[in-house]
C-alpha cells in the first residue's frame, strides 16, 4: 500500500499478483523443456522477437520483463522533476522538463488499447515512445530508461476509464528517477 493513493493496494493484488505472475506461470509453461529454459529472460525476449511462431513465449516473456521494470520506475514520494545528469538530458533533448511531461502524457494516453508509454535513449538522445500490447525497447536496441503501464489493468480499479489522471499521477507523484538515472548511466 505504500504508493497510495496513487496506485492502491487493491490495484498491487491484482496486477502484481494476479496478471504478472500469470506471464510468469505461462512463460515458464512454455520454456519447460526447450532450450529457452538455458536462456536468460532478456535472452529469451531478444531471441523470439519478431518471430511469429513465438509469439506466446514473446509476449509472456515480455510482460515480465516490462512489469519488472514498472515496478522500478515507481517509488513512495516520487513524481516532479528530475535533477542531476537525467535532468540536464531532458532539458536538452526536449527543451523542458514541461515538454517532456506533455510528450510522455501524449504517448501515454494516445496508445490505442493495451500498451506502454516509455522514456528511452536511443542513439543518444532522449525520447518518448509507445509499445502496444508486449512491446517493449529491449527488443529493439533502445535503452529503456521508465515506463508507464497503460493497460486498462493498471488503473481501472483506482480510476476507470480516465487514464489520462493515472499518467498525470504518476508524473507528478510516483515517477522513480533515481531509478531511470540508475538506467541512464547503466
Ligand atoms: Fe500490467
Amino acid at each position: 500500500n505504500a504508493l497510495d493513493p496513487h496506485g492502491s493496494e487493491r490495484t498491487f493484488e491484482f496486477h502484481y499478483g494476479k496478471h504478472h505472475a500469470t506471464y510468469v506461470t505461462n512463460a515458464n509453461n512454455l520454456i519447460k523443456d526447450t532450450p529457452f529454459a538455458e536462456k536468460s529472460l532478456e535472452g529469451i525476449i531478444r531471441a523470439t522477437a519478431g518471430d511469429a511462431s513465438k509469439a506466446g513465449l514473446f509476449n509472456n516473456a515480455a510482460q515480465i520483463w516490462n512489469h519488472s521494470f514498472f515496478w522500478n520506475s515507481m517509488a513512495p514520494n516520487g513524481g516532479g522533476q528530475p535533477g542531476g545528469d537525467l535532468g540536464k538530458r531532458i532539458d536538452a533533448d526536449f527543451g523542458s522538463f514541461d515538454k517532456f511531461c506533455e510528450a510522455f502524457q501524449q504517448a501515454a494516453v494516445t496508445q490505442f488499447g493495451s500498451g506502454w508509454a516509455w522514456l528511452i535513449e536511443d542513439d543518444g538522445k532522449l525520447a518518448v515512445c509507445q509499445t502496444a500490447n508486449a512491446g517493449t525497447p529491449l527488443a529493439q536496441g533502445q535503452k529503456a530508461l521508465l515506463t508507464v503501464d497503460v493497460w486498462e489493468h493498471a488503473y481501472y480499479l483506482d480510476y476507470q476509464n480516465r487514464r489520462p489522471d493515472f499518467v498525470k499521477a504518476f508524473l507528478d507523484n510516483l515517477a522513480n528517477w533515481e531509478f531511470a538515472e540508475t538506467n541512464l548511466s547503466a
